[in-house]
């Protein structure tokens, strides 16, 4: 047996999924359903996690994901999508892909450092479902891991709802930045956007709706030194980079919205990427290599729902079940 009695080393799978978040465990359900045996890398716990399973293990309940009326936690909402994808056949390979080559077929894969010098991948496939997901920048401040989850957030549309009544402010100053406290003002009692500049970076469009907000205003040449808070954040402490002077501002959560990097550094120049690094897909989940589809956030920077997430892969899951289908057949496909 290889690697954690997952596959022998030398034989090759149909399919191998890269990720755990709802985009690689949706494409397991679908996989493992169309007989396929998917096996999931699921990744590592992150700076901001201590467990694999994508962003959602980062959110605290989540209540826009339908079918939950009453809401769920995030992680146990992972949980039972890996249960579900185990139960119908899916093998859950701990650790971190750390190289490929997608050249030619079959595809190699290696997982865990100790082996990326070598030439024996750890596991070989036909087809590949790549959802390595985005990570949020942060602002790597100590206690803004501490209180995620705690009035510290990366997703306003996760969690906005929380802050009904509530002074909360978002940190950063693009289009991202100002569509969080557009969308945030619906429930916050105000506003704070947070720029380290006097400038902002986002559209002009974006801004106008900003500046003729009555709930919103703009903390400008500001740089958050420190979150405040035990349980909950109560607060920020800001340096005014003008004058040096620091002060606090009192508020009940902290959105930060200073971009996102799509995890894409394995497949640099073996896939075709946008500026961003986002893997570009059709209509459909295929990339610029036959047989490796992507799903979820690592080729989607407008929606980044775990509903979107998930729906995108079951696209992946049943282009990958159709591609295996003709490349059996001997059907030529792109
Ligand atoms: P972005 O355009 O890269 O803006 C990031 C912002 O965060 C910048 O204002 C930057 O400040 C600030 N920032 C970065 N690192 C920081 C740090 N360590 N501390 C404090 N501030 C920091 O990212 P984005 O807003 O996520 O947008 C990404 C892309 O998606 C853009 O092309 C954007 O137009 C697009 N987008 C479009 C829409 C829309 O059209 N509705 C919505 C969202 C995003 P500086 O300005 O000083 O560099």
């Amino acid at each position: 047996m290889g690697v954690n009695g997952v596959t022998k080393k030398d034989s090759v799978g149909n399919v191998v999924i890269i990720g755990s978040g709802p985009a690689g465990l949706t494409a397991a359900i679908y996989t493992a359903r169309a007989d396929l045996s998917p096996i999931v890398v699921e990744g590592e716990p992150s700076s901001t996690s201590d467990q694999p399973g994508g962003q959602l293990m980062l959110t605290t309940e989540i209540e826009n994901y339908p079918g939950f009326p009453a809401g769920i936690m995030g992680p146990e909402l992972m949980e039972a999508f890996k249960s579900q994808a185990v139960r119908f056949g899916a093998k859950i390979h701990p650790g971190k892909v750390t190289r490929v080559d997608i050249s030619k077929q079959p595809f190699k894969i290696w997982v865990g450092n100790d082996n990326t010098a070598s030439d024996t991948p750890d596991l070989l496939c036909k087809a590949l479902i790549i959802a390595s997901g985005a990570r949020s920048l942060m602002l790597g401040l100590e206690n803004e891991s501490r209180l995620l989850g705690h009035g510290v957030s990366t997703c306003a549309t996760c969690d906005g709802y929380f802050f009904r009544d509530l002074p909360i402010a978002v940190v950063g100053g693009g289009d991202s930045a100002l569509e969080e406290a557009l969308f945030l003002s619906k429930f916050a009692e105000s506003v704070t956007i947070i720029h380290r500049r006097d400038q902002l970076r986002a559209s002009k469009i974006m801004q106008d709706r900003v500046f003729s907000h009555p709930k919103i205003r703009v903390n400008w040449n500001s740089v958050i030194v420190d979150i405040l808070g035990e349980e909950k954040v109560t607060g920020v402490k800001l340096r005014d980079t003008k004058t040096d002077e620091e002060y606090e501002l009192k508020i009940s959560g902290l959105f930060i919205a200073i971009g996102h990097v799509p995890n894409t550094d394995l497949f640099k120049n073996q896939l075709d990427t946008d500026e961003a690094g986002y893997i570009i897909t059709d209509n459909s989940s295929k990339t610029s290599v036959a047989g490796v589809f992507a799903c979820g956030d690592v080729q989607d920077h407008v929606y980044r729902q775990a509903i979107t997430a998930a729906g995108s892969g079951c696209m992946a899951g049943i282009d990958t079940e159709r591609w295996l289908e003709n490349l059996t057949l001997g059907i030529k496909q792109s």
